[in-house]
């Protein structure tokens, strides 16, 4: 079987769906509402960061991809067709990767924060660098276009890199 990285094939197929940023904003307003704010941002940071282990896992196995910069370099494709934002992924540094994301779809979903407020794609990008380098990464986003800033950057120092 083909596997097709194009958003709209996927929807015809039955695999994927298409939810609008307000839909997303009320599923993380729901969460807050019924249990709190700090658990709705664990709550989106874990399942982001089982998204982002299975996806690195997926694209291993279907695109048969090994290396890191090409499972990135698909984890960027697919994310911009998917209307995720444009991620920018750096690892050319020993001690820390950083990511920055233009046009997150959470921070636009969620509207102006006095917070950084991506913890889905915080979540899901530590899902995948924990998979590609087998062992656990967290990032941190300290920048976020709901603060206003101009990109959401989130950076992780690497455990065992000093
Ligand atoms: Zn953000």
């Amino acid at each position: 079987m083909e596997h097709s990285r194009n958003a709209s094939v996927l929807v015809q197929r039955g695999e994927a769906l298409i939810m609008r940023y307000v839909t997303f904003n009320e599923l993380k307003q729901g969460i807050e509402e019924a249990f709190s704010p700090s658990a709705a941002k664990a709550i989106f940071y874990h399942a982001g960061k089982r998204c982002g282990a299975r996806a690195a896992k997926r694209i291993e196995s279907q695109e048969g991809l090994s290396d890191k910069s090409s499972i990135l370099e698909s984890i960027r494709q697919l994310k911009e067709s998917q209307g995720w934002g444009l991620f920018a992924f750096d690892i050319s540094k020993q001690d820390r990767i950083v990511v920055k994301v233009q046009n997150s779809f959470e921070a636009l979903s969620h509207g102006p924060s006095r917070e950084a407020v991506c913890d889905f794609i915080r979540g899901y990008l530590s899902g995948v660098f924990s998979h590609i380098l087998g062992k656990e990464i967290e990032f941190e986003e300290v920048e976020c276009l709901s603060k206003g800033d101009r990109f959401c950057t989130f950076v992780s120092y690497v455990p065992g890199s000093d």
